[in-house]
């Protein structure tokens, strides 16, 4: 069996955050037992999909779940779902949507490189607000129309700004018979978010199923009202709709429930506690070296109730920014982490395993004390 390295590709140490480009996240053995155990037996799929999805909604306190192929595809589905409402000959001709309330309203301040996945099912993106805080209720009144299929609220702290709460959302939308999709791909923790949203009136819930639930990089969830998400259910594999493109397989499907099961059951608060320490020994740590300041830094960039280290290089530090970068990247092991502005990096506990954060502390030390 070909590995990653007999491919000449160095697996790496992730302090950066859960991202595709660095794969996601590390799957628990459980999620891998479940994949490898449900890749050995052919099963009537949209059966095993849906008897899945009724525990995760069991388990997540909604009315019901699809598992899809990301976030990104959640937002696809959804979208779809809310053009065609369960009728098949709208499904299939998608993205056409003469016809169908096809307009997708959201707010300026909140658009971002996902929220394409819109458009591919034929939806017209309707934008309200702007970028400055002050965006007023009357402004989504007068954005929702006979042509709307939804509305789109891109949820966290770091895009609050230039939205309404999301609780007023809410309330617009349903006067108008509108249903509200939001997504929440990278809002856990906490993980009382997964049923958060759907309590304060969302219809339709999209989390990434490759991020801190640690499932397979390519799952993810659609959680909600059971008419809304049966609509988007009838958009997706095995079935013939725009989704048909971002199907799911039953390992996935497997490994999605074995990793919400988990998630539920760890430990959240001593999570926390833990992922507090490890910052706490960074700063310290890094703060002592030459040219070196170090600061707790909160929310993190997803805007995750999670903390992270934000270590800055002056001009009496051994190496410029960039290089550092490098010698974390070059050396064993690789270290990926995010850039602060033109003179910091950040490192963030949470997609770190145990044990990890202090490796990372030690290769930062060894590598602006010279010793590498
Ligand atoms: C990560 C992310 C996505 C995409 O998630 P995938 O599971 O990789 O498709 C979509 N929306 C937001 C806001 C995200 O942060």
């Amino acid at each position: 069996m070909t590995s990653v390295a007999d491919l000449g590709v160095k697996p790496l140490m992730n302090a950066a955050a859960h991202l595709t480009r660095l794969s996601g996240s590390l799957m628990p053995d459980s999620v891998r037992a479940a994949m490898v155990a449900a890749s050995s037996h052919y099963v009537p799929i949209e059966e095993l999909e849906r008897a899945a999805a009724r525990r995760i909604a069991e388990l997540t306190r909604n009315e019901a779940a699809l598992i899809t192929a990301g976030a990104a595809s959640g937002l696809l589905m959804a979208a779809a779902g809310c053009m065609t409402r369960g009728a098949v000959a709208s499904i299939r001709r998608l993205p056409e949507t003469k016809g169908l309330k096809d307009e997708l309203v959201l707010f300026r301040s909140q658009r971002n490189m996902y929220d394409q996945a819109l458009l591919v099912s034929g939806g017209t993106l309707v934008e309200v607000g702007n970028s400055m805080p002050g965006t007023i209720a009357e402004d989504l009144e007068h954005a929702i129309t006979d042509r709307t299929a939804a509305v789109v609220f891109f949820a966290g702290a770091h895009l609050a700004t230039g939205a309404l709460p999301l609780a007023t959302v809410v309330a617009i939308a349903h006067r108008h018979g509108v249903p509200v999709i939001v997504d929440a791909a990278a809002q856990l923790p906490p993980v009382e978010n997964l049923w958060r949203f759907t309590e304060g009136g969302a219809d339709l819930v999209i989390f990434s199923g490759g991020k801190a639930i640690s499932g397979p990089q390519s799952s993810g969830l659609l959680l909600g009202r059971s008419e809304w998400v049966e609509y988007a259910r009838l958009c997706t594999a095995p079935r013939y709709g725009p989704a048909r493109a971002a199907k799911v397989g039953k390992e996935e499907i497997m490994g999605l429930l074995a990793a919400v099961e988990g998630y539920l059951t760890l430990d959240h608060p001593a999570l926390l506690e833990r992922w507090e320490r490890e910052v706490r020994d960074w700063v310290s740590s890094l703060a002592e070296l030459p040219g070196v300041t170090a600061s707790r830094d909160f929310p993190n960039e997803a805007g995750q109730p999670v903390s992270r280290a934000l270590i800055r290089l002056g001009a009496r530090a051994r190496l410029s920014r960039d290089q550092l970068v490098t010698a974390l990247r070059q050396g064993t092991p690789a270290i990926e982490v995010l850039l602060a502005g033109e003179d910091g990096i950040y490192l963030n506990p949470l997609p770190l395993q145990e044990g990890e954060a202090a490796i990372v502390c030690e290769r930062l030390r060894g590598i602006l004390e010279g010793r590498e």
